[in-house]
């Protein structure tokens, strides 16, 4: 083999070497059965035909490629913004490995969560056990503030009680009976992370409010929702936020523990809201979640602590941000100040700059529901034309909410919107009506190879990109970001188009 401890290749150049592309070569023609490569490209063509999308969309039962999570992944995320807090899931150790990793991918950091190791005897007698123990030794192991608990598939199929697991681990003492330990259940099989995320907020504001009484601030509290830019979009949310002088809270925080400096140190609960501010959030006069669809269970609760509650949709370029803002201010009293009038004036600049290249442009997105509405709003506003609008976890409300979005400008005429449906929904609708780019997530480069289709990463999770989430997409900077990003994809695609035949004609210095 051409692998050598005096020069490691590479898996891209390594299984390029002739003795690898003879195994593959063997392997192909002796082992797997593979019908005609004619035959290949039949069946590849059928799947981009109007026939098979007509059957791809009538599939119900069968879901492929979802552009979505479980939710136990969610809750883990939630958790993770709370100051030393340690996620505890209960369930398989494999699904817990698997949240770890998708958040290590996409933040580049380590993500820390622990399983209480469910196996065959677990399924069959109850994880009671393995939560008693697994509690006493994450807390003895990891000294953490709190642990937050939630759930696997497995522990939700054979219907384990977390709330009288936990009194019982209290009971035999593997925390201390004052210890924090919310919990969510987060069955994986209904809802998303999303859901995961509003499920375990709730789990973990209830632990602090169930028994507390509220004496009103004039402090306001922000869910930001679950967020692949959280890192960067929760400062920019703070530096705003300060320059208005408006009191505020973060109901989870993950802008440090996913964004840790190269000091020598591990620090597996950097940052987080802390948990003196979680509990004096029940005072706040109100609680505004950035993403509806991430709270829809905690501002339930929030208005019935007796909160002003509001819910909005990504505050994701001038129209997005200008709600948002415009909300803080109507809630605290204070005025928008110039600094940020400056930063809207050079955002809508930018936009001028550049409209020509982006005015008609067909583009097609995909995502969680608010990150949809958010994007498709600002795409309205560049005189982008949206084509597909599809969210695996959006449903019918978030569909209708859509429509009017795309009502409400000329350039969402031709759009459509889909509800429910998965990537592989998406690869027909976009073989058969086309966009000149796609946005959304690392999941659309198979999309991007397939169909030909450039792809744009703005959303969770981008696994092959690096260091994206440090740059905000909120407020006026982030439009400035995410218009950046969208002009360096136009721009790559015509220079990268003047190479081809024919189009060696405008290979211009100057755009
Ligand atoms: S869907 Fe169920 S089995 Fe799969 S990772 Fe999520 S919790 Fe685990």
């Amino acid at each position: 083999m051409p692998q050598s401890a005096e020069k490691i290749l590479d898996h891209k150049t390594l299984f390029r070497e002739p003795e690898y592309q003879e195994m593959f070569a063997d392997k192909r023609a002796n082992f797997e059965c593979r019908p005609s490569a004619e035959k290949v490209q039949e069946i590849a063509d059928w799947t981009k035909s109007w026939d098979y999308r007509e059957k791809n969309l009538a599939r119900t039962v069968l879901t492929v490629n979802p552009a979505k999570a479980c939710q136990p992944l969610g809750a883990v995320f939630a958790a993770a913004g709370f100051e030393g807090t340690l996620s505890f899931v209960h369930g398989s150790q494999g699904c817990v490995a698997y949240y770890r990793s998708h958040l290590s991918r996409h933040f580049k950091e380590p993500s820390s969560a622990v399983s209480s190791s469910m196996t065959e005897d677990a399924a069959v007698f109850g994880g009671l056990a393995n939560l008693v123990d697994g509690l006493a030794n994450a807390y003895a192991l990891y000294d953490p503030k709190m642990i937050a608990i939630s759930t696997t598939c497995m522990a939700e199929v054979i219907g384990d009680d977390l709330n009288s697991f936990i009194i019982q681990a209290k009971d035999k003492g593997s925390v201390p009976q004052d210890f924090p330990v919310p919990f969510a259940h987060t069955p994986a099989f209904v809802g998303s992370h999303t859901t995961g995320f509003d499920n375990m907020i709730k789990g973990i504001l209830s632990n602090f409010w169930d028994e507390a009484e509220r004496s009103e601030t004039e402090s306001i509290n922000i869910i930001p929702g679950f967020d692949g830019y959280a890192v960067a979009n929760n400062r920019e949310l703070v530096r705003m936020l300060d320059l208005m002088e408006v009191p505020h809270t973060l109901i989870c925080d993950v802008s440090d523990v996913f964004d840790t400096p190269a000091n020598g140190e591990f620090e597996m609960y950097a940052g987080g809201t802390t948990l003196e501010d979680t509990k004096a959030a029940l005072n706040a006069k109100a609680t505004v979640s950035l993403q509806a669809a991430c709270s829809k269970e905690t501002l339930k609760y929030c208005e019935a602590k007796g909160q002003e509650t509001v819910a909005l949709n990504y505050p994701m370029g001038v129209a997005g941000t200008d709600r948002f803002l415009m909300k803080m201010s109507e809630l605290s009293g204070k005025p928008i100040p110039a600094a940020l009038e400056l930063e809207r004036g050079r955002l809508v600049d930018a936009m001028a700059d550049s409209q020509s290249w982006l005015h008609g442009k067909k583009m097609a997105i995909y995502g969680d529901p608010d990150f949809v509405l958010g994007m498709t709003e600002f795409l309205l506003e560049l005189g982008v034309e949206p084509v597909h609008c599809l969210s695996t976890n959006g449903g019918k409300p978030w569909a209708k909410q859509m429509q009017a979005l795309l009502d409400s400008s000329p350039f969402g005429a031709g759009a459509q919107v889909w509800a429910g449906k998965d990537l592989w929904h998406l690869h027909s609708l976009l073989a058969t009506e086309p966009a000149d780019f796609l946005i959304g997530n690392s999941h659309g480069k198979s999309l991007e190879r397939d169909l030909g289709i450039p792809l744009i990463r703005l959303t969770f999770p981008i696994f092959d990109r690096h260091h994206h989430h440090r740059f905000p997409t909120f407020g006026y900077q982030g439009g400035l970001r995410v218009l950046v990003t969208l002009l360096d994809k136009i721009f790559d695609e015509m220079d990268r188009d003047t190479g081809t035949p024919g189009g060696d004609i405008s290979f211009d210095l100057t755009r």
